[in-house]
């Protein structure tokens, strides 16, 4: 039963092969069996999920049906959840219990989804490895000595080991996309304001969105659904009908115009990766897509816009967590100055401690016009980069990562050596745009993601192209060994 996606999953429930509530049983069986190898929940939510499970199977009972009402899913642990722990992956708020429902906690739930638990996550959401959060390194199914990815690690590796069908996840720059494709998962960052961010904890607000990762772009479609949407709660959420994803699956791909852009094929890209990649090409080729060169020319000062614009925002966004209000407080006070200095001290880990101050650091005065207004100019040639592109092709294919999984640690003592791993996924989140990560091979025994990026709106159109690559390729369906 845990080899079933989202799909199916509906499909038997519908035909009563099974229950929601034997599927959830069965699950939290196979993760209390088996999580112990990944460390990929922070919390599970036992109680919660079988009530929710019998309460689907009532209203299934009740002629009521729906792609998700019955379905296992799980939340990443910066998703509000009422009354249940969100920790955010951070010490700072390891006793902190949600009075609230985000939004898209709260969409799914509506819809039927049983929510298995917390899913563990890089610290705030920074990082690319699953290492720096509180509750210990997130492992990748396909090899237990190697990471996961980040910050999503911990609803990737748990959907990868088939130990629910999708979860959750967030992408700042790259956190739904970048474990995907280092765990053979399909994941998908919707354009900027698709998914309500209110109850979602902020690390970089210009830049986060919610998104789905599952198996296959069908179930993503699933997901997708469940999760977008108008949020009159969040000021940046976009007042845009949202389409029947699952009903863009199934089109045609003849005359596609693909994008290939050529500054991906440059040194720091792995070889292997670069021919996955063509291969990946070629199949779409035959699905009568054509392919076409194109230039992104500022793609090179996308890495240092990000890691100027998302510490800037992270370093104000932080500045709630300080021992009065949320979470974290130290040890007896010497007084206010020392509450603040040694809760935030003591609570935050070091890579959001580095990023505060990297973050504080470009906002202040005197250094504002030399770092953040220049990094914001960046962003903005960055954008106009792709709305010339999107002029030419339908679609832009490439790399998600330039690199397959790393060992555990093999990153820690460089920082710059993990934010370089985010140089294909960047550039969408400072753009707005949708991408889509889907398996496309492996390099080593570790899977390898190709990367599709569609304009404004267009989610439709990657889980398209996405479902019928997947409709004529196998990676997808390839499990990790143990698991
Ligand atoms: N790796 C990137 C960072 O550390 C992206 C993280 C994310 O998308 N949340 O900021």
């Amino acid at each position: 039963m845990h080899q079933l996606t989202l799909a199916e999953i509906a499909r038997g429930l519908a035909e009563k092969k099974f229950s929601s509530e034997e599927l959830t049983k069965v699950l939290l069986a196979r993760i209390a069996q088996l999580d112990p190898q990944l460390n990929s929940f922070i919390s599970l939510t036992e109680d919660l999920a079988l009530t929710q499970a019998k309460a689907a199977d009532a209203r299934r009972a009740n002629g009521e049906s729906g792609a998700l009402l019955g379905a296992p899913i799980a939340h990443k642990d910066l998703f509000c959840t009422q009354g249940i722990r969100t920790s955010c992956g951070s010490k700072m708020l390891d006793n902190f219990k949600a009075p609230y429902d985000a939004t898209v906690v709260a969409k799914l739930a509506a819809a039927g989804a049983v929510t298995l638990g917390k899913t563990n996550m890089d610290e705030f959401a920074m990082g690319s490895a699953n290492e720096s959060s509180y509750y210990g390194a997130v492992k990748n199914p396909w090899n237990l000595d190697y990471v996961p990815g980040g910050s999503s690690g911990g609803s990737a590796a748990a959907v990868a080991a088939r130990l629910l069908p999708a979860a959750t996840g967030t992408d700042t720059g790259g956190s739904i996309r970048q474990p995907a494709a280092l765990t053979n998962l399909t994941g998908l960052k919707p354009t900027y304001g698709r998914v309500s961010r209110w109850g979602m904890i902020a690390y970089a607000s210009s830049l986060d969105q919610g998104g789905p990762l599952a198996r296959t772009a069908e179930d993503c479609a699933i997901l997708l659904q469940g999760m977008a949407g108008f949020d009159p709660q969040d000021s940046t959420s976009i007042d845009e009908p949202v389409p029947d994803y699952s009903a863009s699956l199934n089109g045609s791909l003849q005359g596609l115009r693909i994008g290939v852009p050529k500054e991906y094929f440059s040194a720091g890209l792995d070889p292997r990766i670069a021919d996955l990649i063509m291969a990946s090409v070629e199949e779409l080729k035959k699905l009568g897509a054509v392919v076409k060169e194109i230039s992104l020319p500022n793609m090179q000062h996308a890495i240092p816009a990000y890691y100027v614009i998302a510490p800037a925002e992270a370093s104000s966004n932080l500045s709630r967590f300080d021992g009065v209000r949320f979470g974290y407080r130290c040890e007896d006070p010497k007084n206010l100055e020392d509450l603040y200095k040694r809760s935030r001290g003591e609570g935050f880990g070091p890579e959001v401690q580095r990023r505060i101050m990297v973050g504080a650091y470009a906002l202040s005065a005197g250094y504002y016009d030399a770092y953040y207004l220049k990094a914001q100019k960046i962003r903005r040639l960055i954008k106009n980069d792709f709305m010339a592109a999107f002029n030419e092709v339908d679609i832009i294919l490439g790399p998600t990562t330039p690199n397959p999984a790393w060992k555990l640690g093999a990153k820690n003592s460089d920082p710059v050596a993990a934010y370089l791993e985010d140089v294909y996924t960047i550039t969408a989140n400072l753009a707005g745009l949708p991408g889509l990560s889907m398996p496309a091979g492996f390099v080593d025994g570790l899977p390898v993601g190709v990367q599709l990026l569609a304009p404004y709106f267009q989610e439709g159109r990657l889980l398209n192209v996405a479902h019928q690559y997947q409709l004529n390729t196998d990676w997808h369906t390839r499990t990790p060994t143990g698991f």
